[in-house]
């Protein structure tokens, strides 16, 4: 008999036309094919899926997968329908029919791999099916959704421990790309896992290229961004609100790019259209409130770009993480202002959750303000916050390009002052008028154009003080309190600064935005060379025609890394293409003629 480790290598080459596992995935399923349950934390992209669809199908019986987004799940099953693989989706945007039918091939053992919601499968009458059927796995997908801890909490996932008392037979495992130690703890209890394994990849993604820049002309500054790297790729522009999406796209139309906007307040339809859209046509540019991205798999995304900062690190990393699903080489950018921090702030303190909660959200703000601030390896930071170490990665713009440092300490003394001399009320704007000597009307009335700092701050421009401040509400040695309009405080740490007179170093700001080497440049160092780019060209024109018939997104039927692979080898027989990584059976009996004929066609027109 084959052991199960050899029956999972079959189904990997077979039916995914991969040649080998990455990481860790041979072990968890091993793990998982044997009974045993486990949690599993890798990178997106790293491969997850495999860890519980592959044991899904050695198993006897239908693998469940508990999955908090509808619109992944359509394309899940999409993407299984065409390796051959019998899955099927359970959701409320199905007809009551649809629900039936399924419902019927799942009772009568039809299915593989069965993805639905928790809401669904917390109901009663669905347990109840789940009891006359073979099950042979649970997989809960976004497991950070079960902790209060993780930033996207969905208190059904909490009701999932009723997995492990009713089925205590069926090995469950849980899967997430981003949990910090508390949260990792709260899945682990929450859905009785302590008996399991915990396997933990790192958390690098070693192929997104990190880049914060200091908020100027934040239109033109993406615009730029994406013709200087991006003219010709998917990616998605993040913004704070729903206006500013509604500005951005149009305006990046109006500079000739194909933007569209995606935000909650849209009319589903046109949502869904845009959406659709996105994942259907290559290079848009989706310009996006995070309502967009949660459960999209588009693995072609080269760029994410924040206009705003974002929540938090995790939430950071995980709306990065959304490009260069496939491995090769993106880009993620973030626009940092002091504006956006007290809006985030703002966020917290009037988000009406318990005193507890918002003490957590304001630490994970002001270590995301850290990081925006660094001058070292924005890389070491991210994955230090998670608990991995690194040494700096080179390709980060702050490994890429140093920002130049001076010491900061008389100015960080000034700025201080500045604060605790008007009464720790006043904003960034203020003060630095103050420090500058600038006087209005508000200033004579307050009579804060009489006091020992007003006009101290010659030596700096606006600018600089603005970075200043900023760095020093990283430090935390600032906090904006925004009971008082985002009038700034001085903080413990602040005191002791002042009081032990520490010397300090800080980022110079230079006025000018780097533009560091970004993914485009290396990507095409490390592409073929300019014929095999016509014949890639030509693959991806027979691949859009293909998922135009069978009304699927372009990647669901190759993905780039193997459209590549194909024009960089020609192969010239099934044989040859089956070679390929990423061609399985079920394709190359589906597909291969179309695009060997492609390759065929290109070669006779080359030679000929
Ligand atoms: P995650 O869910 O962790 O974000 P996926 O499961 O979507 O990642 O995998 C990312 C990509 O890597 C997919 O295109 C997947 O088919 C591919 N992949 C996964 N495992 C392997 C492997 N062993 N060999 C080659 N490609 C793989
Ligand atoms: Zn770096």
């Amino acid at each position: 008999m084959r052991s199960s480790r050899e029956l999972a290598l079959d189904i990997l080459q077979k039916t995914y036309g991969y040649g080998s596992f990455r990481g860790e995935q041979a072990e968890i399923i091993e793990e998982v094919v044997s009974g045993k349950n486990a949690f599993v934390l890798m990178p997106t992209g790293g491969g997850k899926s495999l860890c519980y669809q592959i044991p899904a199908l050695c198993r006897p019986g239908v693998g469940i997968v508990v999955s908090p987004l509808i619109a992944l799940m359509q394309d899940q099953v999409d993407a299984l329908t065409q390796l051959g693989i019998k899955a099927a989706a359970i959701n409320s945007g199905m007809t009551a029919a649809a629900v039936a039918r399924t419902q019927n091939q799942l009772r009568a053992g039809e299915i593989d791999l069965l993805y639905v919601a928790p809401e669904r499968l917390l109901m009663d009458d669905f347990l109840n099916l789940l009891r006359q059927s073979k099950i042979a796995l649970f997989a809960i997908d976004e497991a950070h959704c079960v902790s209060q801890w993780g930033h996207d909490f969905r208190p059904h996932y909490t009701q999932l421990a009723v997995l492990a008392e009713q089925f205590p037979t069926v090995p469950r495992i849980a899967l997430t790309a981003t949990a910090d130690q508390p949260t990792r703890k709260d899945i682990v209890e929450r859905l009785g896992l302590a008996d399991g394994r915990t396997f933990v990849a790192g958390f690098d993604r070693p192929n997104i290229h990190y880049s914060i820049q200091p908020k100027q002309n934040p239109h033109k500054q993406v615009l730029h961004y994406i013709e200087e790297s991006h003219r010709r790729d998917s990616g998605i522009v993040y913004c704070l609100s729903r206006k500013m999406v509604e500005e951005m796209a149009e305006w990046l139309v109006s500079q000739g790019l194909k933007a569209l906007p995606y935000h909650a307040g849209m009319a589903t339809e046109h949502r869904s259209r845009n959406q659709e859209r996105f994942l259907r046509e290559d290079n848009i540019v989706m310009v996006a409130t995070i309502a967009f991205g949660m459960g999209i798999d588009k693995p072609d995304v080269r760029f994410v770009a924040h206009m705003n900062i974002p929540k938090n690190i995790e939430a950071y990393y995980q709306e990065t993480g959304r490009a260069g699903r496939d491995g090769l080489p993106a880009d993620a950018l973030m626009l940092y202002g002091m504006q956006d921090a007290v809006m985030q702030r703002d966020f917290i303190e009037k988000s009406g959750a318990p005193e507890a909660q918002k003490w957590i959200e304001r630490q994970k703000l002001s270590a995301l303000l850290g990081l925006c601030e660094a001058a070292s390896c924005r890389r070491k930071i991210i994955l230090e916050y998670f608990g991995d170490t690194s040494g700096p990665c080179q390709n980060c713009d702050t490994c890429l390009s140093p920002p130049p440092t001076f010491d900061g300490t008389i100015a960080a003394q000034k700025a201080l002052s500045s604060a605790y001399r008007s009464g720790e009320r006043f904003g960034v704007g203020y003060l630095v008028d103050m420090l500058l000597g600038k006087s209005d009307e508000r200033m004579q009335r307050m009579g804060h154009d009489k006091i020992s700092t007003f006009g101290i701050g010659k030596e700096h421009t606006k600018s600089e003080w603005q970075s200043i401040f900023r760095q020093l509400v990283a430090l935390n040695y600032l906090t904006a309190d925004s009971n008082e309009f985002g009038g700034l405080k001085i903080t413990p740490q602040g005191h002791t600064f002042l009081k032990q007179r520490e010397t300090l170093r800080l980022r110079k700001f230079t006025g000018k935005v780097k533009v560091t080497r970004t993914a485009q440049g290396r990507r095409e160092d490390a592409f073929i060379d300019e014929a095999d780019q016509e014949l890639f060209g030509i693959l991806k024109a027979a691949r859009l025609e293909v998922a135009r018939e069978q009304n699927v997104p372009p990647y669901v039927i190759f993905h780039d890394k193997t459209l590549r692979e194909m024009a960089r080898l020609k192969p010239a027989s099934l044989t040859a293409l089956a070679g390929i990584s990423g061609v399985g059976e079920k394709k190359m009996e589906r597909y291969g003629d179309v695009f060997l004929g492609a390759i065929s066609g290109f070669l006779d027109k080359v030679s000929g």
